[in-house]
């Protein structure tokens, strides 16, 4: 996806997976019920599980531990590909999408990646080294919502050369639209970490509310420190985002402002599970980038849940997923991802986009809505 982007886009990208660290789960209703029996909630597999009995709704420290394991192994793995030469561009024809083969985004794919490759023997040719670490290896950072404090607390330390404080369980952590009060718990603990962190915005969110946020978590208002994530549908972004945009703006902070299309468009099938459409996600990115035009301000990034794998989680997209599939392939203990061929098929839409804005900007196309993913 990231390839999609930086050629399509024509601009860097960094990449921070939302991975090695997510097992907790910030839950609106402390209780489920199910035919009248009454038991606290899943709260994440680092605190309890999720079969629906007694015993596995019983809180477990221990849980914190195998999370901790489980994402060392993830983060071993992700240091071994991102640095052993797998993500060399070089390869980029040979990556791993065997579930996208005779499809449309595979397609898409394929052809792309033989214009970089193309690109690269060109560049080879006119005698540009292809040895140089930038096209032999990438940067992978990882994130999750700083939710489970003990969790989080237990994983601090001091850099001695600073006197700074880093949450080491991530390189950027973030506070959610349930854990983000202004006097919480949450926000008195990344308030005191120096990782760059998030702040989750709904609809919910007043505008003097998330300035007062950032002046607590980014007093000296650092480049880099705050990076606001919107999720709240399509229409409401239309409505809302513009007052949060300018707000911030008025204030003269500094942030980076990220959509994330999935936690706000989050539906129940007829089949009674979780899904979220493709559709609803694509026409929130599009108003996410409309408002931003609008606005002369920066649509700097994209926070999706996916995986490469070919679920049934999310309904639509090219490969058509329906209601009637979910069951079929729907992996998920959290919330429904986009599979493979749907995260690409995303790229392509904001790597189009992208490139349509840059080619705007230097006067090359007109502002007419046709040119509008
Ligand atoms: C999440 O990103 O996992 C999440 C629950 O988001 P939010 O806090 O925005 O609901």
């Amino acid at each position: 996806m990231a390839v999609v982007l930086m050629f399509g886009g024509q601009m860097p990208v960094i990449k921070v997976g939302r991975m090695a660290g997510q097992f907790a789960k910030p839950r609106s209703d402390p209780f489920e019920e199910r035919d009248g029996v009454k038991l606290p909630s899943y709260r994440g597999d680092n605190v309890n599980g999720d079969a629906f009995d007694e015993k596995s709704r019983i809180p477990d420290p221990q849980r914190m531990n195998t999370a901790y394991s489980q994402s060392v192994a993830t983060l071993n793995l992700l240091r071994a590909l991102a640095t052993g030469g797998y993500a060399a561009m070089q390869r980029v024809s040979e990556w791993n999408l065997d579930f996208t083969e005779n499809s449309e985004q595979g397609d898409r794919y394929l052809e792309l990646a033989n214009r970089i490759d193309e690109t690269l023997g060109f560049m080879a040719a006119a005698g540009l080294t292809l040895d140089h670490p930038i096209m032999k290896s990438t940067n992978f950072w990882t994130s999750h919502e700083c939710l489970l404090l003990p969790y989080e607390q237990a994983l601090t330390r001091e850099d001695s050369t600073t006197g700074l404080y880093y949450d080491c369980s991530a390189h950027m952590l973030w506070v959610g639209e349930r854990t983000r009060q202004l006097d919480g718990a949450h926000v008195e603990f990344v308030r005191g970490i120096a990782n760059p962190l998030g702040i989750k915005a709904s609809d919910k969110m007043d505008p003097k509310e998330l300035v007062k946020l950032i002046e607590i978590l980014n007093p000296q208002n650092k480049t880099g420190r705050i990076t606001v994530i919107t999720r709240m549908g399509s229409e409401n972004m239309r409505v809302k985002l513009p007052h949060l945009i300018r707000a911030v703006r008025g204030a003269g902070q500094i942030v980076t402002w990220v959509s994330d299309p999935m936690h706000g468009n989050t539906i129940k099938a007829p089949c009674g599970l979780k899904t979220r459409s493709f559709d609803a996600i694509r026409a929130e990115l599009r108003a996410f980038f409309d408002v931003h035009d609008q606005e002369g301000s920066h649509p700097g990034g994209v926070h999706l849940e996916m995986t490469g794998q070919n679920v049934t989680e999310c309904v639509g997209g090219s490969r058509t997923v329906t209601f009637d599939d979910l069951t079929s392939r729907y992996h998920t203990h959290c919330d429904p991802r986009l599979n493979a061929s749907q995260s690409l098929e995303l790229s392509f839409l904001i790597a189009e986009r992208l490139r349509r804005r840059r080619l705007l900007s230097q006067a090359q196309l007109p502002t007419s809505p046709a040119f509008r993913f």
